[in-house]
């Protein structure tokens, strides 16, 4: 299709999500306009860690999707002008259970790359960071970390400006049948249609979306201070070896979360782990609780903060600076599994990610929706 207003591809959602299927399709040559209700993305995209992570991630296809999406993001990182804050990840442990998760994780084959820090490897590198109790550290080469506050702005506008992407924004779709959508700002024609609606499951597809059984998650976010010292690398703790499936679904793990429920209960019942990561302005930004239901409450319980804090100061081996920004988040949920890909009529996709890692996963999801769309060999498309 070539007229104006008239596209091989509407995108709705201008989340990381949306985003990614905009990318890959307008750089296979495809016309494409992006529906957003909001006059930017405002949701999960722009409030989450922005952690592109692999090392973690459950074993298998989501760990492919991620190391796959990781390249991606750097690659474009490159062409958009797109800041790396900082790359690795450093999963610091206190226990021996949690050393026995690390020592196993590391003899798959998610390990590759990977290695053990001892603690006073890991407090050199990080000067001096740890507690007394740093019993050994995980050191990831695989991640990076972006500002996604500020990133997702400046991708909208590359693929705006470099790749002619036309962003339809303040718009609702009504519907999502091609060739022709109803807009709450009139008709769009386009070939195909990928929708990608976040934690929105009532617009469209509602019937399709809940006979997945989704729910959502919300989460509690802080932004502390400059600290002073600046991190090599994101960092994590043990309560995060029993939630990231590629560790959690370890037979060891069972033994440290036994341990973790026991010792540190408050933490469970609100969902906490800790990921630390810096931006370039020195600030922190820390999380994360997660609360699960249909309809996620606006109200954050204030013992999720003081959890948060608290394994921020078990970790690092010093208490947390001011708090300057707080917020919450809410993503997708489903017990099984990470993503969604639906297609609810010819030429349409519903694509949802189900597992909090959208801006790790998105771009290898959106690389085989659109490959399977249009029928077309991505590699000649590069
Ligand atoms: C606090 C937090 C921390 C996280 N940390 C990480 C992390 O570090 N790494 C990671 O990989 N993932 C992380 N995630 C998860 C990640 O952010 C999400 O998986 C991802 O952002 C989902 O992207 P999305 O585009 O599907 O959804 P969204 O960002 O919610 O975007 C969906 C968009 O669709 C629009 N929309 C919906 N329906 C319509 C309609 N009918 N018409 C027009 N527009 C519509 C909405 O307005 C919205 O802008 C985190 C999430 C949160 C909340």
């Amino acid at each position: 299709m070539t007229k104006a207003n008239c596209y091989d591809l509407a995108v709705i959602g201008g989340g990381v999500i949306g985003l990614a299927h905009a990318f890959v399709a307008a750089r296979a040559g495809k016309r494409v306009c992006v529906i957003e209700k909001d006059s930017r993305a405002n949701g999960a995209s722009i409030r989450n860690f922005g952690f592109i992570t692999v090392t973690g991630q459950e074993r298998g296809d989501s760990w492919t999707l991620a190391r796959r999406t990781r390249d991606v993001w750097v690659e474009i990182a490159a062409q958009a002008g797109l800041t790396v804050e900082h790359e690795g990840l450093f999963v610091t442990a206190r226990s021996s259970e949690a050393v026995a998760v690390i020592e196993a994780f590391l003899a798959t084959e998610m390990g590759a790359g990977c290695r053990v820090l001892a603690p006073d490897a890991f407090r050199n590198l990080a000067g001096g960071l740890g507690g007394p109790d740093l019993a050994g550290v995980l050191y990831s080469p695989h991640e990076i970390r972006v500002e996604s506050r500020t990133v997702i702005p400046i991708l909208t506008a590359w693929l705006r400006e470099a790749l002619g992407v036309v962003f339809l924004n303040e718009t609702v779709a009504f519907d999502a049948t091609p060739p022709r959508l109803h807009t709450s700002r009139g008709v769009v024609e386009a070939g195909a249609v990928v929708v990608c609606p976040g934690d929105d499951f009532v617009t469209l597809y509602p019937d399709r979306i809940a006979s997945f059984g989704l729910q959502k998650c919300r989460l509690s976010m802080l932004k502390l201070a400059d600290p002073g010292f600046r991190l090599p690398g994101a960092v994590m703790s043990d309560l995060s070896l029993t939630r990231y499936r590629g560790y959690a679904a370890l037979p060891q793990a069972r033994a440290l979360e036994a341990r973790l429920r026991e010792e540190q209960s408050s933490h469970f019942d609100n969902g906490v782990h800790l990921i630390v990561a810096q931006g370039g302005d020195g600030g922190l930004i820390v999380g994360d609780s997660h609360h699960y239901s249909h309809l996620p409450a606006p109200f954050a319980p204030a013992q999720a903060e003081a959890d948060i804090l608290d394994e921020y100061q078990r970790a690092m081996g010093r208490a947390a600076p001011e708090v300057v920004e707080r917020w919450t988040g809410v993503y997708a949920v489903a017990d099984d599994r990470t993503y969604l890909i639906d297609t609810p009529e010819p030429g349409v996709r519903l694509v949802i990610v189900t597992s909090g890692t959208g801006a790790s996963t998105g771009f290898g999801i959106a690389e085989r929706v659109i490959a399977d769309l249009f029928n077309i060999d991505l590699e000649t498309h590069a």
